[in-house]
């Protein structure tokens, strides 16, 4: 692929106004650049604090229109956009990942197959688009886990079905929509890999995280992973290395999360996002370049940085529940948090706080793994959640 240099204050756009759109937004105003925000809603975090927001729906053909004319190139902070929009824009800008990586990553059979296709690790999974699929559905997918192949996160359009008779029940319940069944897996741990691909094909991949969710959300990611058992260096490595193939086979530019289960000592993949990822926030504290910076390097056809961590380092989630104690609204104790030695908080000045809504994070990091990850756990008793 032809590189394309777009160098500094060139105006860049952004579909999606979170959390990873708000980093976007900082990371490129750091090397200079302007950014562009596309996002419905009128409190989005990065439409906050972009150089301009363009509150419209994500295939609002004017706002798409305007974010060709008005940026240098485009990308991505959320893989529930259409990839229609994303297929409009490339005709008159450089969109960065495509359309096409972007839709493999937001259906989750189409995401599946082509891990299957490409002979990359995943666990066994089958098509559920009737009742009658589900009742052919082979005996080793139960105990399962039913997912809407489509716009699921965070746990969202998912359930736990031990029987035929409980996946019937969850389908109905789904409303009949396209799902992937994917057979339960006994998971020793979960961990994941970040990783920039630039338009040249140059990848950096940072180090690799150990992710431990509750209810189905991200809750802690520790680095390094060796604190888990002895073999999940050479499990981390070998993580490393599907990835990079993952993303070489997807022909992809910019920021690329990719979860993973180890399950009985094996490696499959889980899921990839079309993004930076949630468990690649400690790269903000602990790393010469962020996966923020990444992705604006990438989308800029600027060199990638270096992904080494300086650091150990431990991130927690905070979500909206820490806003209520037994029903009634109030602040964390952030001073209490912030005299903890190597804890950067972050908050997203998202203003209504909502059980299971991403509200912020901290990261402690520091030299000494073991003492880094003591700091983060009492962080938490500090905030009244329990040990992960
Ligand atoms: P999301 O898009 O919500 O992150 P995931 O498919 O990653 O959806 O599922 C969320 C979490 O649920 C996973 O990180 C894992 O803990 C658990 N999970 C999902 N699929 C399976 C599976 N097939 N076997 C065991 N656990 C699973
Ligand atoms: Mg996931």
């Amino acid at each position: 692929m032809k590189k394309c240099l777009i160098p500094a204050p060139a105006v860049l756009g952004v579909l999606g106004g979170g959390q990873l759109g708000r980093y976007f937004v900082m990371a490129a105003h750091e090397l200079g650049y302007q950014v562009w925000v596309l996002d419905p809603d009128p409190g989005s975090p990065a439409g906050l604090i972009a150089d301009r927001h363009l509150c419209a729906e994500y295939d609002d053909g004017t706002a798409l229109a305007e974010l060709a004319s008005g940026c240098a190139a485009v990308t991505t902070e959320f893989e529930n956009v259409p990839a229609d929009s994303l297929a409009v824009l490339a005709e008159r800008v450089p969109v960065h990942p495509s359309a096409a990586a972007v839709s493999v990553c937001q259906d989750r059979i189409a995401e599946k197959t082509f891990l299957a296709t490409h002979g990359l690790p995943h666990g066994p999974f089958a098509e559920i688009d009737s009742i009658e699929d589900l009742r052919a559905a082979p005996a080793h997918l139960f105990p399962g886990i039913l997912k809407a192949a489509r716009l699921g996160y965070d746990g969202k359009g998912q359930a736990v079905v031990d029987d035929r008779a409980a996946a019937e029940a969850a389908w109905l319940a789904f409303g009949s929509v396209r799902c992937i069944l994917e057979a339960k897996l006994p998971l020793d741990y979960e961990i994941s890999v970040v990783l920039a691909r630039g338009q040249d094909g140059s990848v950096k991949a940072f180090p690799s995280a150990e992710n431990r969710h509750y209810n189905g959300i991200l809750d802690v990611s520790v680095v390094p992973v060796w604190q888990v058992d002895q073999n999940s260096v050479g499990v981390a490595d070998d993580a490393c290395e599907v990835a990079e193939k993952l993303a070489g086979c997807l022909g992809y530019v910019g920021t690329l999360g990719v979860e993973f289960f180890v399950s009985r000592g094996q490696l499959v993949v889980n899921e990839m996002a079309p993004r930076p990822h949630n468990s690649g926030h400690y790269t903000i504290d602990a790393c010469a370049t962020s996966q923020f910076q990444q992705q604006v390097r990438a989308l800029c056809g600027m060199p990638l940085g270096d992904s080494r961590a300086h650091s150990a380092a431990v991130m927690v989630n905070l979500l909206g529940d820490l806003w209520f104690d037994k029903g009634i609204e109030r602040e964390p104790d952030w001073a209490a948090l912030l005299a903890i030695p190597g804890l950067c908080l972050h908050l997203y000045g998202k203003q209504t706080p909502r059980a299971g809504r991403k509200m912020g994070h901290y990261t402690v990091v520091g030299d000494d793994a073991q003492q880094v990850y003591e700091r983060a756990m009492q962080a938490r008793q500090i905030l009244g959640l329990p040990d992960a």
